[in-house]
């Protein structure tokens, strides 16, 4: 399948959807998943257009995998997680929705279960004050 320019994640990336970001570089940008599984859960994408991990030049895996890792330390500190949780779908049938390659990073503890995938709208307050938290406690 085509790379589809006008999907959500490309419209953010030109500026043209609002998000509450985390962190941007020359080749990546973090910001809160609009549907979370759990509290703070985020979001890392490359600038590059590839739908998925087929499509992604190395470069551009390298970039992505660099800022996940430091986004995903900032996010076990500023909401205190024991877990985290790495999620990056690729096809529908693997649940993937949005066709613009990410990393999903979730905070996990125990016995609190993930909310239902990409359905509940949080309040925008709400991410924006722990994108907020989050910003704090990168490195
Ligand atoms: P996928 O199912 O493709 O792995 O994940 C897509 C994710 O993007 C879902 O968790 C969903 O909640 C999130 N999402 C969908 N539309 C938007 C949006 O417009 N803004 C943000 N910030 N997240 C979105």
């Amino acid at each position: 399948m085509a790379y589809d320019t006008n999907n959500v994640f490309a419209r953010i990336l030109r500026g043209e959807l609002p998000c509450a970001k985390v962190y941007e570089d020359a080749h990546t940008l973090a910001f809160m998943d609009i549907m979370p599984q759990a509290d703070g859960h985020t979001l890392v994408i490359p600038k590059e257009a590839a739908e998925n991990i087929y499509d992604l030049s190395p470069e551009a895996a390298a970039a992505l995998m660099m800022t996940t890792q430091k986004v995903a330390k900032a996010v076990k500190k500023a909401m205190d997680a024991p877990g985290l949780m790495l999620a990056q779908l690729n096809g529908t049938p693997a649940g993937q929705t949005v066709f613009h390659i990410h990393f999903h990073i979730i905070p996990r503890a125990a016995g609190i279960d993930l909310k239902l995938h990409a359905r509940a709208m949080e309040n925008p307050e709400k991410l924006k004050a722990f994108a907020e938290r989050i910003i704090a406690a990168l490195d």
